[in-house]
């Protein structure tokens, strides 16, 4: 409704205090929502009491801006607040340059408001930061779990880099908008919000490990609307408003988790590096990205596979191998990255002490990480809910070719310096079978 304040805090320390088994420190970002008919209402009234002074600057893109730019620049007129629309042409890209260039178009602004996904939040947030001016959001589609991280993904020549962020202050949420989304973009974060599901073991076991970092508390934030989404996913095609404002909620607080953990580890692990992978490899390749859900849901796939047959392994079956493993795998880096070799072999070399523990700390702890490994659900599990989206869920529909499938789950490990399921699988060596068996699940 407008004129009332119907914004709620998406999260409150007190419940995130009784939900923390690990006694550390959370930091639990400050994140209101304003959600319903009249958000966009609301949105306005609050920009005329707040900045009735300053002058907004309104970034979105042709898309968003006909499925929600435009009534919240009309608002914000009516309510007579200082505005300056820039809406990006066509299917923009979060490029440095870009980014950059929203940065100087914000110089002087009070505030941004980004309507918009993706894209469009990273652009709106990465500005804010830089300039010091406080960010709102108006999302558009449940695509994706940025809407609340603490993160952005910008490209600095060619390669995506995570920069540390805020969420935004504010986020007004027109259902109608999120439901009507493009069906493709409910489908990606669809993909996105259940990398939890695997990327949460990664953590554990990196945990177990190494350095004891790990907290229920994330996890238990982001399986709050878990049901509403994942009990029937067919009624997201169909835009079901229950359904698929679950799964924006389930995005929500996806976003919220990382920021909780203080680092990405709970929503993000080995299978987000595989679409890592492929964004990484268009500029040696040619080959564009698909949306970031999409490529995750791939990936979650193939750490499924590894799950199993992790579980499936005893302590005999694991050889000493590490330091060779590295140094066959860093061998193998400037045929697979060519420009960007030296950059990836940097990561890579930063986890070389703790994958050359494998050798001594795998053996010790197998019968603990086996427990974990046979609490992950199983491949056809994650395929079969992916097509109930309606996603035909084969490389070829996703446009990935099978040999660029095949290197990604073997190399992708490379990339960042955090250890995940596709280390261990190397480790053990089953990584290249479960590669094999994601190709066949998704022919
Ligand atoms: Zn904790
Ligand atoms: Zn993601």
């Amino acid at each position: 409704m407008a004129g009332a304040d119907n914004k709620h805090l998406l999260v409150d320390a007190k419940k995130c205090e009784a939900l923390c088994d690990c006694g550390g420190k959370h930091t639990v970002p400050v994140v209101r929502v304003a959600s319903g008919e009249g958000a966009y209402s609301q949105l306005a009234e609050d920009c005329a009491q707040t900045y009735s002074k300053g002058s907004v600057l309104l970034l979105d893109d042709e898309n968003t801006h006909r499925a929600a730019g435009a009534s919240v620049l009309e608002l914000l007129e009516q309510r007579s607040v200082e505005c300056r629309p820039v809406t990006l042409p066509g299917d923009p890209v979060a490029t440095e340059e870009l980014a950059e260039r929203i940065c100087d178009l914000s110089e002087g602004h009070g505030l941004i408001i980004a309507v918009g996904a993706g894209t469009i939040t990273d652009l709106g947030k990465y500005a804010s930061d830089k300039g010091g001016i406080p960010f709102w959001s108006v999302p558009t589609a449940p695509s994706m779990n940025g809407y609340t991280s603490s993160i952005v993904a910008i490209k600095v020549r060619g390669v995506k880099r995570t920069l540390p962020s805020r969420p935004p202050r504010f986020i007004y949420v027109d259902p109608d908008v999120i439901r009507d989304s493009p069906l493709e973009l409910r489908q990606a974060g669809f993909c996105d919000v259940l990398a939890k599901s695997v990327s949460d073991f990664d953590w554990r076991v990196e945990s177990l490990l190494f350095d004891g970092a790990y907290c229920s508390l994330p996890s238990a934030i982001v399986h709050g609307p878990e049901s509403r989404y994942l009990d029937h996913p067919e009624k997201i095609p169909q835009g079901d408003e229950e359904t698929v404002m679950g799964l924006f909620e389930g995005l929500l607080f996806s976003g919220i988790a990382m920021t909780l953990a203080g680092s990405s580890a709970p929503a993000s692990g080995g299978e987000h590096l595989i679409s890592h992978f492929f964004d990484m490899r268009e500029s040696l390749t040619g080959m564009k990205p698909n949306l970031h859900g999409l490529q995750v849901g791939a990936g979650v796939i193939l750490s499924a596979a590894c799950y199993r047959r992790l579980a499936g392994l005893e302590e005999r079956d694991l050889k000493a191998c590490a330091e060779n493993l590295f140094e066959t795998e860093a061998g193998r880096i400037p045929s697979v990255w060519g420009s960007l070799a030296s950059e990836v072999e940097q990561q890579f070399r930063k986890k070389r002490d703790r994958l050359l523990q494998f050798d001594s700390q795998l053996p010790l702890k197998w019968p603990q990480l086996r427990g974990l490994f046979s609490r992950v659900r199983k491949p056809d599990f994650f395929v079969d809910l992916f097509r109930r989206t309606g996603l035909e869920m084969t490389l070829p529909s996703l446009g990935i070719p099978k040999d660029e499938f095949t290197l990604a789950a073997v190399s992708a490990r490379t990339i960042r310096d955090r250890i995940t399921v596709l280390d261990i699988s190397a480790h053990a060596g089953v990584l290249e079978d479960a590669a094999a068996e994601t190709v066949e699940a998704l022919s």
